[in-house]
Formats: structure tokens, sequence, C-alpha cells
């Protein structure tokens, strides 16, 4: 909603754990905003029920070739957009790559479902006064039961767990988790039997049919996968929240001398083509950990827009993710399951770090023949995650935004890397990886801290130097969490909105 002069109240760029959670809670509160997702909403049994028009599918059969990739940046060129309605956004820098993604629900769209706290301890504390790890509980606690996720546990009979899998071998062993492990995903009231439901919201689903495979990180089209758009957006959407889909934001301006609007947002409408101007008095960038970066630099150093931010770009890190692909063909097809399958490592008394792995989903859709499917079905992704130095400098450069990262600097890489090569010997399967680490999980750059000496956003999730900005997502966290962020990132959502109305109260 805009006011008489025009200026929007609040306005939210991204739709994703960050920008998913900010507006909704701020919609609760009655705040007027308006959230901006440069993606498609996606054509799922759930946004059909809700009647959103303008929906595009996730990737099958050749759109697979033609939707997979929205944008790609390569090493020392500038970034190539080929389809606005593309699912996946890839950089490759020199020293790390970064994947991230592209729809009305950003990443949770892709995310294998896997929610922790973080397995940091005392995470939060320490960093500035105001947060804390106590204080951002209620905010864990209150994603966890608006997003329905289910405690992992043997109870829901999934297939194919690596508990099930490894139980027997020599070579591999399948540690107890350490802590709980959320999974963010409907399930069936009876396991194995799936069945079509409506829910709180009046949002038509598909439980999760696990036997299928279909809600992995090419989407879920059943609605299994309790995407944002279904936790958050609709119902906000409902309430008064404004979404502009195919809307990118290309850069932030700030205003002076005018006393309601304090910025001016620069988008490109995909729908129509036209760029326009939108004014508002306080903008919360959750563009996710890569984009958040790439806009505040561009407007920065490229727009000349934005000013100050000292410590913009610095303390980037890949929360230690190593990725890699393994051929297990001696387990046979092991395509069913969640995305996501469980821990292992090598069996031995080495403390080799622990891995996890899944299938790769919807395999009878790749426009690909029946033989190269088949050797698909018995392959598994696998991954390492963990806490890296933190030192990586993303800064703006004639190329657009570079990232500077040596992964040779976080022992964490070289200890997963000899986990792995622990995997192979006691195998004698070959593990695919490539030398630099491959990052599902960008963080930091626009770090929350105690002053502006040290970082960019302060405890409400303010920059420092620029009054009504706010960070929101990865891009603020003042660590790595060292497992899965996803809820991380929407506690601290959930945090930025809570300050934000506590002092719109109070004022
Ligand atoms: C394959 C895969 C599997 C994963 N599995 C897990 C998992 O199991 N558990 C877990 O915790 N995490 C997982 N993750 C990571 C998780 O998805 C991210 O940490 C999380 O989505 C980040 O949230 P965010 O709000 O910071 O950004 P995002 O969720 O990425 O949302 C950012 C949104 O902003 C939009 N945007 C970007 N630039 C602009 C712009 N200029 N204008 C307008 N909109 C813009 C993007 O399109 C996107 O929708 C996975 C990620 C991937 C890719």
């Amino acid at each position: 909603m805009e006011t008489s002069s025009g200026v929007i109240d609040v306005v939210v760029i991204g739709s994703g754990f960050g920008g998913a959670v900010v507006a909704s809670r701020l919609i609760d509160a009655g705040i007027a905003v308006t959230l901006l997702e440069r993606g498609p909403w996606r054509d799922t049994v759930a946004t059909r029920s809700a009647g959103i028009a303008r929906t595009v599918p996730f990737p099958r059969d050749l759109s697979l070739v033609t939707r997979l990739l929205r944008s790609l940046r390569l090493p020392g060129t500038p970034r190539l957009t080929f389809t606005k309605h593309g699912l996946f956004d890839i950089h490759i820098d020199r020293g790390v790559s970064v994947i991230c993604s592209s729809s009305v629900g950003g990443g949770s769209h892709v995310y294998s479902g896997l929610q922790r706290l973080p397995h940091v301890a005392n995470f939060w504390d320490g960093h500035a006064e105001g947060v804390s790890t106590a204080g951002l509980q209620p905010h864990y606690d209150a994603v966890l039961a608006d997003m329905g996720s289910a405690q992992a546990s043997p109870a829901l009979k999934l297939p194919n767990t690596t508990y099930q899998r490894y139980a027997n071998s020599n070579a591999i062993e399948t540690p107890p988790p350490e802590g709980p492990t959320w999974l963010g995903f409907l399930f069936p009231t009876e396991p194995g039997k799936p069945e079509t439901i409506t829910d709180a919201n009046g949002i038509t689903r598909n439980q999760i049919d696990v036997a299928a495979n279909d809600d992995g990180f090419l989407g879920s089209p059943g609605g299994g996968k309790t995407s944002l758009d279904i936790a958050y957006l609709i119902p906000a959407m409902r309430k008064g929240l404004k979404i502009r889909d195919l809307c990118e934001v290309e850069s932030i301006e700030q205003l002076s001398g005018n006393a309601a609007a304090r910025y001016a947002v620069h988008v490109t409408d995909h729908h129509s083509g036209r760029k326009e101007r939108l004014l508002a008095a306080n903008v919360i960038v959750a563009a996710g950990g890569l984009n958040t970066l790439r806009l505040l630099l561009r407007s920065r150093d490229g727009a000349k827009t934005l000013s100050g931010m000292p410590n913009l770009g610095r303390r980037f890190g890949c929360n230690g993710d190593f990725m890699g692909w393994w051929d297990q063909s001696e387990y046979g097809d092991l395509t069913a399951g969640l995305p996501a399958r469980g821990p292992f490592r090598a069996r031995g008394p080495e403390d080799h770090p622990v891995l996890g792995g899944g299938a790769f989903p919807a395999i009878d859709r790749y426009p690909l023949p029946q033989f190269l499917k088949q050797r698909l079905r018995r392959v598994q992704w696998i991954a390492g995650i963990g806490v890296d130095a933190m030192d990586g400098v993303a800064r703006w450069s004639s190329q657009g935004l570079r990232i500077d990262f040596n992964g040779d600097d976080s022992p964490v890489f070289a200890r997963i890397k000899a986990g792995v090569r622990a995997l192979v010997e006691r195998t004698g399967k070959r593990i695919h990886y490539t030398k630099n680490p491959i990052t599902v999980h960008p963080t930091g750059g626009a770090c929350m801290g105690a002053s502006i000496a040290t970082a960019v956003v302060d405890a409400n999730g303010e920059v420092f130097d620029h009054p009504g900005l706010y960070v929101a997502d990865a891009a603020a966290l003042p660590a790595e969490p060292g497992g899965p962020p996803s809820l991380t990132i929407a506690a601290w959502a959930s945090h930025v909105a809570a300050r934000f109305i506590a002092r719109r109260k109070a004022s």
C-alpha cells in the first residue's frame, strides 16, 4: 500500500527465508509491505488452489534445458541471464562457486528441507547487545510451528535412509545426529499413503510421496515440500501483502530532503519490461546471501546511490560447504526417499566429519536416454558442511560482483576432503568433487555486529549508516551456523521484524 504521496511504508526485496518471514510478520502487525521478487510464482497444486494466475512450472522434460538456469557468471566475465523464468542462479569465481535460486518462495523450493539449530553453541551470543541465543529461541520455535515441520524419527518410516542402507556396511557408519533435525515436508498421516489435503489456510497440497522422489532440488510440484509461498506468502497476501513477482531490483538509492521517502528502489518489471522507481520509507533487503551483496555493492560502487558501509562485502563465507557425487551402484536404485537421507562417514577410529547425501530428483522427467536415467538412479550427491574461516571478500568490479575466497585458508575443507578420501579407500568407489568449494549456503558479507567499525547492520538488522535500510537474510548472519542455515535465517528475519514492530509501536 502506498501513502497519498506514493511512498511505500516497507519494501522487502526477495521472498526466501529472510524476505517471506519478515514480510509476513510485518503484515500480521498491520504494517503495509510491498515485496519485490525477481523470480516467478511456481505452478504447484498449492498455487493453483490459491488462484495465483501467472505461474511458471518447475523445470521438467525439455524445460530442464530451457528453464534450469536463470543466470550464470563465469570467472572474469559479466553475469549472463538466460531466462527470467529460470530456477538457478550460478556464480562461479576463481576460488568459490555459489548456487542459489529464483522463485516466489526463494530457496525453499529447491532446498532439501533440513532444518536445524546452529551447530555452533551459543551462536547468537556476544555479537551485539540485544541479540542472544536465548532471545532468538522463540523465533526458531515460531518458524518451526509456522512451517509445520516434523522432527525426523523412525516413525516416519522413510525409505532408503543412510541408517538402513549402511546398517551392515563394514566401510560406512552412521553416527547418531547431534541434536534434533526437523523436516520441512507435509508427511502422510499414514506412512506410505499420501493424500491430498486442504490446510488451515485453505491451501490444497499433496502430502509427500517419498516413493516418487519428486520433491527435491527441482521443486515440489505437488506441494509436499513446505515452501514459503505455502507457509507464509499466500496467507500474508490474503492479509494485504502486495507481492510483485518477476520484479527485479536493480539498485537502491538513498534520498535526502524527503521526509517520507528515504529510499528509491529502481526495478525492472519483467512482466512489462518497464523500469520503475519506487519510493519507500523503509527497505528490507533479503535477496539471499549472494544477491544481497550484489545489490548493495552495485548500489554503492556501481550506481553510487548508496555510500558508507565500510565493512560491506567483508566476512563472506561458505558455511564449510563441500559438494561431490558418488556412484553407489552396489545399493541399486537410490531414488525413493527424502531429498537428503541422513548422516554417514567412513567407518574407523578417525574422527572424520559427518557427510550427507541424497538422490537426484524427478529422474523420469529428464530429457535423457533411458540408460543414462538408469545410471543416475544409482548415483547420489554428497555434501559436507561446517565452519570455514569466513574470510572471503565480495566486491564490485568492472565485470559486476566478484568474490575472493580461498578454501586453503579454512582447515574445514581439508578435513572434509580427508573424510571423503577415507570413504573412497574403504568403499573402492570414486567420489567426484571440485578443487574449490561449491556452496549453496553463502553467508555474511553484510554481517550483524556491535558497531560500524566491524559490521554492517546492528542488532535491529538496520544498516549502521543508513537509517531505514535493513538486511534480513543470510548476508547478515554474524557467523556461520555450521549446519543447514535456513531455520537460522528465518529466525533472524523474525527477530528483525519483531524489533521493527516494537520500535514502530514505541514511536
Ligand atoms: C540445492 C539446495 C539445497 C539446499 N538444502 C538446504 C537444506 O536442506 N537446509 C537448509 O537449511 N538450507 C538448504 N539450502 C540453503 C537454503 O536454501 C538457503 O540458505 C536459504 O534459501 C537462504 O535464504 P535467503 O532468504 O537468505 O535467500 P533465498 O532463499 O535465496 O531468497 C532470496 C530471494 O531473493 C530473490 N532475489 C535475488 N535478487 C533479487 C533482486 N535483485 N530483486 C528481487 N528479488 C531478488 C531471489 O530470486 C530469491 O527468491 C539449500 C540450497 C540449495 C540451492
